[in-house]
C-alpha cells in the first residue's frame, strides 16, 4: 500500500492520517507532542465546529465526544450600544438576537480531542512518532514516502511555503486573541435553555465570543476576547499568570459588555493550562514546498489558510480540508503524486476555503452600511438571524446577500415587502 508522511497532529493531521489508515494506507505520523503532553498542556483554540465539518469526523466513525459535548443550538449577536453603555432598553445592547442553526454545532477542547486521537491513531497500528520536525528531517524522510503531508498550523514549517499575496489583504495581526477557559459561568438569563455562541461587538474596540466546551474536566464556558491592537483589550502581553489573564478578561468584560460579565459571578479558571495569548496575520500561502534536495511537500489546513479567528472557522476549515484531501488522495489511485496533482488538491479545497477566507477578512474590518443594516434587522426579523447564523456552518451563502449592497437591500426588501 501506499506510504503516507503526516507532519503535524492537529485537527487536519489527525483526522487525515485516521481517514487514510481506514482506506488501508500505511501512515506515518509525526507529532512534537505525546498525548499525555498535549491533554496537560494549555488550551489551543475554542474550536467551535458546525455541522458540516462535524459530519465528516462522523463519516470516519471519529466523532468520540459526540454524546457529551454541548449541543450549540444558536448563535446569538449582541452589539454594545455605543458612546455610552446604556441602550435605548436600559440593557446596554444595541443590537441582541439569536439565529438557530439548522445543524447542532460543537466544541471540544483540541486537547481532548488531539490527545484521543493520537491514541486511536496508534491503537489502529498507526506508526506515531514524536518529533518537532525540521525543513532537514522533512528533507531527509520525505523520499521514503509516496506523498509527504505538512499539517503543524502555524509553526515555523510555514517558511516552507511561500505567501500568496493576492489572496492576503493583510501582513499584520487584526486582532489581540486572549481566551479563558471557565466554570461555574451562568446560563444569558434571556436564554436559559439555549445553549449559543455569543458574538459580543463593541465597536471600534473588539469582540467577545461566549461558547460552551467538553474540556478536560467536563462541561465548561470559554471566554474569548479579539481586541483591535493598540486599543483597550490589547493588554494581554503584559499578563503574568492565568489567574491575572481571568482577572483581566473579567475587567474588561465589566467595563465593555456587563450583560455577559453578569454570568460570570462564580467563573474560575478550569485548569492552569485554561488561558491562551497571542496574535497572527491572517495567510495564504503557496500550497507546495519544495525542500532543499527537491522533494516536494503538500502543505494541509492553517498551513496554507490561516484566517483570523474572528469568525471561528479554521479547525472547521481543517476539518473540510483534511477530508477534500482524503478524497483526492484517493481518487489518484497508484499515480504519482506529483506538483501538478499537490496543486489541483489544493484548488478543490480552495473552492471551500476562499469563501471562508473572503468572509473572515470582511469580518476584521470596520462593518459597511449594508452590513449594519442586515445584523440590525436580523433583531426584527428571524429569518435573517438564522441565516446569518447557518453562515458560519456554509460561508458560500453570504456571497448571495452580505457583500454587495445591491443584493444586500434586495434580501432585505424581499423579507419587508
Ligand atoms: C484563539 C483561537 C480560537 C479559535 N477558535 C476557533 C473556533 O471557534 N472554531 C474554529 O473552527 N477554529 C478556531 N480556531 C482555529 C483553529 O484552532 C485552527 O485553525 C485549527 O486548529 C487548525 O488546524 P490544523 O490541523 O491546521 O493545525 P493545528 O490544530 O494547529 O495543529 C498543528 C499541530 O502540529 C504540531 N506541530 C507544529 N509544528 C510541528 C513540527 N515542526 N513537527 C511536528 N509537529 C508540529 C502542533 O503542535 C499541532 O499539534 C481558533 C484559533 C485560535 C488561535
Amino acid at each position: 500500500m501506499r506510504k503516507i508522511l503526516i507532519v503535524g497532529a492537529g485537527q487536519s493531521g489527525l483526522q487525515l492520517a485516521l481517514g487514510l489508515q481506514d482506506k488501508g494506507y500505511e501512515v506515518t505520523l509525526m507529532s512534537n507532542r505525546t498525548a499525555d503532553e498535549i491533554r496537560s498542556g494549555r488550551v489551543m483554540s475554542t474550536q467551535c465546529m458546525f455541522d458540516t465539518a462535524l459530519q465528516h469526523e462522523r463519516d470516519l466513525g471519529i466523532n468520540f465526544w459526540e454524546s457529551q459535548a454541548p449541543r450549540i443550538e444558536g448563535l446569538g449577536v449582541s452589539v454594545a450600544a455605543p458612546g455610552s453603555h446604556e441602550g435605548p432598553d436600559g440593557s446596554q445592547r444595541a443590537i441582541d438576537w439569536v439565529g438557530r442553526l439548522d445543524g447542532y454545532a460543537q466544541s471540544v477542547d483540541q486537547r481532548v480531542k488531539m490527545a484521543g486521537w493520537m491514541e486511536t491513531f496508534a491503537q489502529r497500528g498507526g506508526q506515531l512518532v514524536i518529533h518537532g520536525a525540521a525543513v532537514s528531517d522533512l528533507d531527509f524522510f520525505a523520499g521514503r514516502y509516496d506523498l509527504t503531508l505538512v499539517s503543524a498550523g502555524k509553526g515555523e514549517l510555514v517558511s516552507m511555503f511561500g505567501r500568496d499575496a493576492s489572496r492576503s489583504p493583510y501582513d499584520a495581526p487584526q486582532r489581540a486573541l486572549a481566551v479563558s477557559y471557565v466554570h461555574g459561568m451562568g446560563p444569558r438569563p434571556e436564554h436559559p435553555d439555549v445553549e449559543a455562541v455569543r458574538c459580543n461587538l463593541v465597536p471600534g474596540v473588539g469582540e467577545l465570543f461566549v461558547m460552551p466546551t467538553l474540556t478536560t474536566s467536563g462541561r465548561a464556558d470559554i471566554l474569548f476576547w479579539e481586541g483591535i491592537p493598540g486599543g483597550p483589550l490589547d493588554v494581554f502581553r503584559s499578563v503574568k499568570d492565568p489567574e491575572e489573564h481571568l482577572a483581566t478578561t473579567l475587567e474588561l468584560m465589566k467595563t465593555f459588555l456587563p450583560w455577559e460579565y453578569a454570568r460570570c459571578t462564580k467563573a474560575e479558571l478550569t485548569d492552569a493550562g485554561g488561558t491562551l495569548a497571542g496574535r497572527y496575520a491572517p495567510t495564504v500561502r503557496n500550497p507546495v514546498g519544495k525542500l532543499p534536495s527537491g522533494g516536494l511537500v503538500l502543505g494541509v489546513a492553517d498551513v496554507v489558510v490561516a484566517n483570523d479567528p474572528i469568525t471561528g472557522q479554521g479547525s472547521n476549515s481543517a476539518a473540510k480540508c483534511a477530508a477534500s484531501y482524503l478524497t483526492s488522495i484517493v481518487e489518484r489511485g497508484e499515480e504519482p503524486f506529483d506538483e501538478d496533482w499537490m496543486q489541483a488538491a489544493f484548488d478543490r479545497y480552495w473552492k471551500t476555503a476562499q469563501h471562508v477566507t473572503k468572509w473572515t477578512n470582511a469580518m476584521l474590518a470596520p462593518p459597511p452600511e449594508h452590513v449594519l443594516n442586515i445584523i440590525g434587522a436580523a433583531g426584527q426579523i428571524q429569518p435573517i438571524a438564522d441565516r446569518f447564523a447557518n453562515g458560519f456552518d456554509d460561508p458560500s451563502d453570504f456571497e448571495n446577500f452580505f457583500y454587495d449592497p445591491d443584493k444586500a437591500n434586495a434580501y432585505l426588501a424581499s423579507l419587508t415587502g
